[in-house]
Order: structure tokens, then C-alpha cells, then sequence
């Protein structure tokens, strides 16, 4: 499997195929099953519908590793026009970036300086929403490896100027477990993944039983720490349901109301459990990424299932 994956994020990098299938296959199947919309009035529409249908959603505008100063100052400014839509409507402002969207391939302070800036943006437009109860984060994605800590100091520059920050941690790290009790200290929100990224076995495990294993265990004291008075709020970001099923049965036995947590999966990724899951009543949200820089981003799904490369078959060969 972490070779079919590192062969997927290979593709995901060559700019000939991402040039060909963004510009002649915009409207693909591909691109349907895993991307919400093309610009911002049409992701605030589509955020609306999976509402109604009782599915909250985190926006992701699409584009990795960027390199381009401008690029970077229009996601930021998309984002924005997103967060100042979304207070019009009854939606969360609940906003994913990655840190290299944001800049930290330009600099620490200009990432820093543009997370601050949404974030800000965030708790001025949730001041004046029209839902109390809504979650409003700007929750910071976790990239590879090299980036780590500095989007660990990221979060935590956040949360010292008291803003609505949350963060992702992959299970599959040996340092998460530490990372967390840091966290722990202070009010805060976490996501907690797998981990999408291929690191060397030095610093992660490799073997799908162990990160199960270490997802769990981290996922329970998340749970055991939102019941602390510290005002901790678990995400989990997990298609699998064996954890997912776990993770409920833990909560409900040591009475964690199911509005305590969330969980939460790509949009177009198992449609079915999502809603087994809102029938049963708990929070579930989608990653609804929107953009036109599409190819990296559902490229990396098909690394996560197999399964999911018939999509990219109807659109290369839609006959
Ligand atoms: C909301 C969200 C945010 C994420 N953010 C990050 C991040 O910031 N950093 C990071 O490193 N990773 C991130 N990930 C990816 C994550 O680390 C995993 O790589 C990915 O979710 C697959 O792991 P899984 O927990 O779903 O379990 P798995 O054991 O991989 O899968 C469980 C089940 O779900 C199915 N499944 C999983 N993915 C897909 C798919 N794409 N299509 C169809 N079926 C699928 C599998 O086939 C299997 O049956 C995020 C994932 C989610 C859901």
C-alpha cells in the first residue's frame, strides 16, 4: 500500500498530467466525486444543501505546496470571502488550510501572519453569527514531516492571542502522543488522522495494526479530555469504521454526550457510513474542497483506496 501511495503522490506532482486534466477535464466525474465546487458562492451553496441534509463541512480551498506569493494571497483572500459568506447563513465557520498554502515555504512570520489574519476574520464573523452553537475554527491541516514543529508553533501562536485555532496530528507519528498532552494544556481543538504522508520508519509507524492501535488509544484520551473543564473539543478525522464504532461505544460508556465530539471525513468518501452515522445522531462533518487546482488533491484519494482510480477511468475515457 505505501508504495501505490507514494506512486499516487508522484502523480500528483506531474505538472503535465495535473495541466491536462485541470484544463480539459475541469467538470470530470473525477472531479465531481471529490471536489464540492469550482468558486465561492458555488461551495457556500453546496456547504447549504449538505446542511440540510444534516452534514456540517470544514472549506478547503485546493492547492499544495504552494510556491506563488500571489497564489498564496488569493487562497487567503477566497477564504475570506468564504468566512464573511458563510456569516449571512445558519453554516460554521470552519475553515482547513495546509501551513504551505499560507506561506511557510515563504516564511515563518508571512505564514503566521496570514493564519492570523483568517482566524481573526473567523472570531470578528462569529461574533455576529446568527448560530451560538456553531464550531468556528480555522483548523491548520498537518503536512509532511519537515514542517511539523513549525506548524505545531503555528497553533500555539494562535492560541496565546486567543483565536480559533484548531490543529491536525497524525496517529501514525511516535511524537503525537507528546504533542497532545502539550496541547491538552490549554483550551484548544484537535483533529486527530492517520497520516497521509510516507515518512521513514525512524519517526512513524509503518505497520496499519500499530497506528490503529495508537489512533484509538490517542482518540480515548481525547475523549477523556473533553470531559476535563478545559475546553478541549475532539475531531476525528477517520473513514474507518471499526475506530469510528469504538470510539462511540467508549464515549457512551463513560456518559460523553455525542455533541462533545465530532467526526470527520473527505467529502465523497463512504457516503453510506456518513449517514449510517447522522441517523445515529452524531456530529459528522466533510472536508469540502473547492478550487480549480483539483488533480493533487484527488489524485491523493485514489493513493488512499484503489477503488477509487474507476473514477479517474470514466473521466479520461468518458465514452
Ligand atoms: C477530514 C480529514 C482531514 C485530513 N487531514 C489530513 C492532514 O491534515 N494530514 C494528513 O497527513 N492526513 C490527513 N487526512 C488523511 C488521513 O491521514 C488518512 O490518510 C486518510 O483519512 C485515510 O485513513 P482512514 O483513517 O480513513 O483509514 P483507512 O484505514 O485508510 O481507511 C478506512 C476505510 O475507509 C476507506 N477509505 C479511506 N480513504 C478512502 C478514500 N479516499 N476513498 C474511498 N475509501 C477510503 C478505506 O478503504 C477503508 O475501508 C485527513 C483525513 C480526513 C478524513
Amino acid at each position: 500500500m505505501r508504495l501505490w501511495q507514494q506512486a499516487m503522490i508522484s502523480l500528483a506532482l506531474n505538472h503535465s498530467i495535473k495541466n491536462f486534466i485541470q484544463n480539459y477535464r475541469p467538470a470530470s466525474v473525477f472531479a465531481r466525486r471529490f471536489v464540492g465546487a469550482i468558486n465561492e458562492f458555488e461551495i457556500l451553496q453546496k456547504a447549504e444543501d449538505l446542511r440540510s441534509k444534516g452534514t456540517l463541512v470544514s472549506f478547503f480551498h485546493l492547492g499544495e505546496y504552494v510556491k506563488d506569493k500571489d497564489k498564496i494571497l488569493q487562497t487567503i483572500e477566497s477564504l475570506i470571502k468564504v468566512i464573511k459568506g458563510v456569516k449571512e447563513t445558519g453554516l460554521d465557520n470552519h475553515i482547513s488550510i495546509d501551513p504551505t498554502q499560507a506561506g511557510l515555504l515563504q516564511g515563518f512570520s508571512f505564514c503566521q501572519n496570514n493564519l492570523i489574519k483568517l482566524a481573526s476574520c473567523i472570531q470578528s464573523a462569529s461574533g455576529s453569527s446568527i448560530r451560538t452553537s456553531a464550531r468556528n475554527y480555522l483548523m491548520i491541516d498537518m503536512e509532511d514531516a519537515s514542517v511539523t514543529q513549525a506548524t505545531l508553533d503555528l497553533y500555539a501562536t494562535l492560541i496565546d492571542r486567543k483565536l480559533p485555532a484548531a490543529l491536525t496530528l497524525q496517529a501514525s507519528l511516535f511524537r503525537t502522543e507528546n504533542d497532545l498532552e502539550q496541547i491538552f494544556r490549554h483550551p484548544g481543538a484537535v483533529r486527530l488522522v492517520k497520516g497521509a504522508f510516507a515518512e521513514k520508519s525512524s519517526i512513524c509507524h509503518t505497520d496499519k495494526e500499530k497506528i490503529d492501535h495508537q489512533y484509538l488509544s490517542l482518540g480515548k484520551k481525547m475523549l477523556f479530555q473533553s470531559t476535563s473543564g478545559k475546553r478541549f473539543y475532539p475531531i476525528f478525522g477517520t473513514h474507518d469504521h471499526h475506530i469510528i464504532y469504538k470510539l462511540i461505544a467508549h464515549a457512551r460508556k463513560n456518559n460523553i454526550s455525542s455533541d462533545r465530539y465530532e467526526f470527520e471525513m473527505l467529502f465523497g468518501v463512504r457516503p453510506n457510513l456518513q449517514a449510517d452515522l447522522i441517523r445515529q445522531k452524531q456530529i459528522i462533518r466533510v472536508y469540502l474542497p473547492y478550487g480549480k487546482d483539483f488533480w493533487p488533491y484527488a489524485v491523493r484519494r485514489i493513493g488512499e483506496n484503489p477503488k477509487n482510480i474507476r473514477f479517474l477511468a470514466r473521466s479520461l475515457f468518458p465514452e
